[in-house]
């Protein structure tokens, strides 16, 4: 025998078959159905298909239960008879093109028959392709082989998300019912978690569209890891071909937990899906950390039919953001109520804006190296007309989500600074007004404008208002933040970090930032002096702010050894009710007054 010596162009040969290959392995996990009165005829095909490697087939040999196998099974493919008695496969293929889901469906038209008119009749009825009787086994190979594959693109296309490469909100749908048609059949439950980005928006709108884009695809990775790590949904038994990543939405993402593991790892799969997304994101030399909320809703439970299901995890969804977001809720009826109830404070809120329904209190800040008042907080009131006085935390989270924020911002700022300004004139020349600001107010393009407008219509001296931000809203655009916080600072204001410790807060950002103040969080300040750490961190953030030349604020003062504990490292300002609690615009007027009596006494008509 003639021995060749093996060449370069072999490898690449063998290198391509292999590649074909792999391409190729995943349609053998197709379901092929067979239509056919000759039960012969079926296990041919099914021989021949079988050592090609195809696994799962559906035997139809009465051809009028073909719609009824074919809805259970749901096939990826349909090889057809012609000639049947009773139904024959032009009735077979119409009903096929009339049932809901399959008017694309491959169906490939196996006849004996070389008559054109038939063939005529069965692609105008929309078969796909057809094979002659007796079957060559080649051409049957690869004519299945094709028009999988040709379905397999299409479906990529129809039912795959391009950018994450994770099944589409159609895909997922359609999932969800055969896991409810599933279930319904054999009994168990199954749980679904829609995963929602907190603030995403603002994601784009500082980092950009295409940026945002490679996020999503990090994201969509990460929920993919989660789902297939075995430690977490591995003990889910049933049908592992159902457990389901998915992107419904822009930045919504779903998992299906099928099985009788389902129930009891919703919970730790919400929870790693919450850790994998806080993950710091590297992106272009910086980090982005972002948060979810996820809702979760149990089949049969929460609803017995997919439009209710989706709709209950979404309302938990919901609630969890209403709850401060980075948390999973499971969906419940009082859940439904308190969200009936947010909608009505959404509506309420906007004629409280018409009707003037706000007030500001004004809680004072005294300086502990002289003990005067240096300035005061501006904290809003709602006093609604039903149920009388709304606390801020209650509805400012709601302000935020509806947008309502940016108007009644507006007017905090309107009313603070023209306040302030009154009181400057009065003699109170030094006061400086805190004013809270929140996120979707900071990224609001017209902000700065809206600054410089107050400050114009109010005579405020710039230097005497004071803009407290949060450490969240300094996640982003580093950069693009920076240039914004530089360009109002120039205006002469300054800026405070508000309740500092409790966000994430690196401390670059603290260098790259304009920030004057920091406000040393409550939270830091309940145990304080008893407990050794709670000081230790107050005593570090003191130093810290100290060397970056920014002055510290106490909040949250009620005690004199908080106090004392504070004068003794140095902190320059208090704020709490030690002092005062935050007071009604005529009561601050009194306040003032009383504690500087070498002032002007401005209030008294
Ligand atoms: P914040 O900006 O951190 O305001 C301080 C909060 O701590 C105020 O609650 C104040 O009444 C409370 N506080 C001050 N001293 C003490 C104390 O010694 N003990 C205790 N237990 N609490 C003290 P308030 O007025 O309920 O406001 C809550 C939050 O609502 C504020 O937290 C702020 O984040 C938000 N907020 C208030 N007014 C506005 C506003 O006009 N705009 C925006 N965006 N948010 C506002
Ligand atoms: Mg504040
Ligand atoms: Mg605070």
């Amino acid at each position: 025998m003639e021995v060749r010596p093996i060449k370069a162009e072999d490898t690449i040969v063998d290198a391509s078959l292999a590649q074909e290959d792999s391409r190729y392995a995943l349609l053998k996990a197709s379901t092929i159905m067979l239509v056919d009165d000759e039960p012969v005829m079926l296990e041919i095909v099914q021989a021949l298909l079988e050592e090609e490697g195809y696994q799962h087939f559906v035997s139809v040999e009465e051809s009028p239960r073909a719609i009824e196998m074919l809805v259970r099974a749901n096939p990826d493919l349909v090889l057809l008879d012609l000639d049947m008695p009773e139904l024959d496969g032009f009735e077979v293929l119409k009903q096929v093109r009339f049932s809901k889901g399959y008017e694309h469906l491959p169906v490939i038209i196996l006849t004996a028959s070389e008559d054109p008119d038939s063939k005529l009749k069965a692609l105008e009825l929309g078969a796909t392709d057809f094979l002659s009787k007796p079957v060559d086994p080649s051409e049957l190979a690869l004519r299945v082989r094709n028009t999988l594959s040709a379905k397999a693109y299409q479906d990529q296309l129809a039912y795959y998300d391009g950018l994450t490469g994770l099944p589409n909100r159609k895909l997922f749908l359609n999932c969800l019912v055969k896991g409810i048609n599933q279930v319904n059949r054999d009994g168990g439950s199954f749980v679904l978690l829609d995963i929602s980005l907190d603030r995403f928006q603002q994601v784009n709108e500082t980092l950009g569209v295409y940026n945002g884009d490679q996020i999503l695809k990090i994201i969509g990775d990460r929920i993919q890891s989660v789902v297939r790590s075995d430690d977490v949904v591995g003990r889910s038994e049933g049908s592992p071909q159902l457990e389901n990543a998915a992107r419904i939405g822009g930045d919504e993402f779903a998992i299906v937990l099928y099985g009788v593991g389902g129930v009891e790892n919703a919970s730790v799969v919400s929870t790693r899906v919450l850790e994998v997304i806080r993950e710091p994101i590297h992106l272009q030399g910086d980090d982005v950390h972002l948060t979810a909320s996820i809702g979760v809703a149990v089949y049969p439970e929460d609803g017995d039919e997919a439009g209710t299901l989706v709709k209950r995890a979404g309302s938990a969804k919901d609630y969890a953001k209403k709850q401060g977001r980075d948390r999973y809720q499971f969906y419940s009826s009082e859940m439904e109520a308190h969200s009936r109830a947010i909608l009505k404070m959404i509506s309420d809120l906007r004629i409280a804006l018409e009707q003037k329904q706000f007030e500001l209190h004004y809680q004072p800040k005294i300086d502990l190296n002289s003990g005067k008042i240096m300035g005061m907080e501006c904290l809003i009131r709602w006093i609604h007309p039903e149920h009388g006085f709304v606390s801020p935390e209650d509805f400012i989270p709601v302000a935020e989500e509806t947008g309502l924020i940016v108007p009644i911002g507006c007017w905090v700022l309107s009313e603070a600074c023209h306040r302030a300004s009154e009181w400057n004139a009065a003699g109170y020349d030094d006061l400086k007004v805190s004013v809270n600001v929140s996120a979707s107010q900071f990224v609001d393009p017209e902000f700065k404008a809206t600054i410089v407008a107050t400050l114009q219509s109010s005579g405020l001296d710039p230097r005497n208002l004071v803009l407290e931000i949060t450490e969240s809203m300094l996640m982003g655009d580093v950069d693009k933040l920076a240039v914004l916080l530089h360009d109002i600072k120039n205006l002469g204001v300054s800026f405070s970090l508000d309740d500092f410790g409790t966000g994430f807060s690196s401390l670059s950002y603290l260098k790259k930032f304009p920030i004057d103040e920091l406000k040393i969080d409550r939270s830091f300040l309940l145990e304080v002096p008893d407990n050794n750490d709670d000081n230790s961190i107050v005593r570090a953030i003191i130093a810290m702010a100290h060397s970056l030349g920014q002055k510290v604020v106490a909040e949250g003062v009620e005690e004199v050894e908080q106090l004392e504990f504070l004068r003794q490292h140095e902190c320059d300002v208090i704020q709490g009710f030690y002092y005062s609690k935050p007071l009604k615009q005529s009561d601050f007027e009194e306040y003032l007054s009383k504690a500087l009596p070498n002032a002007a006494a401005p209030f008294s008509g």
